[in-house]
């Protein structure tokens, strides 16, 4: 079991975060932004970033080698559709993704190039400086910002499913 605080500071426990997401044993802050059979998409539990979306899986293997074809043009279909969504919804104009195999449980980090990133470049060099910058200066407005923007993307995502 790991122990680790939220982005508002509440413990959170899990054995294996993504597969906890995709069972719903850990709700992600805000909700789900989108959920179908393979694929879930919601804000990090950790990374206070707004609009900072992570796209996991609910079967627990480590590398998009171990899915279909079939499962990775999905995957590609709806990382393709969040991103587009996160500009639609004026969160960012641009994004970095990020999928490390060192973690076991599939998941792709889609991180919002954000202007108070130009201080670090916006280079994923500087990523861990990002991260804890944006856990530093986390607060009450950023809390809001952060919470607004996944009702947007809720919002964007409802409009292509009608
Ligand atoms: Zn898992």
């Amino acid at each position: 079991m790991t122990k680790v605080n939220d982005i508002f500071g509440s413990e959170i426990e899990f054995d294996c975060m993504g597969c906890d997401i995709a069972d719903h044993k850990l709700i992600p802050p805000g909700g789900y932004v989108y959920e179908d059979e393979l694929i879930n998409v919601a804000a990090d539990p950790e990374i206070p970033i707004v609009g900072f979306m992570i796209l996991g899986i609910k079967k627990h293997v480590k590398s998009m080698n171990y899915l279909t074809r079939d499962e990775r043009i999905h995957i590609m279909d709806i990382l393709n559709t969040t991103i587009e969504k996160m500009k639609n919804a004026n969160i960012c104009d641009e994004v970095l993704l990020i999928q490390e195999e060192k973690s076991s449980h599939f998941h792709i980090w889609i991180v919002p190039m954000h202007e108070w990133m130009n201080d670090f470049n916006k280079n994923v060099r500087n990523l861990k400086e990002i991260i804890d910058y944006s856990k530093r200066n986390f607060d009450e407005k950023t809390k809001d910002d952060l919470l607004n923007a996944i009702e947007l993307l809720k919002e964007e995502f409802k409009k292509t499913s009608k």
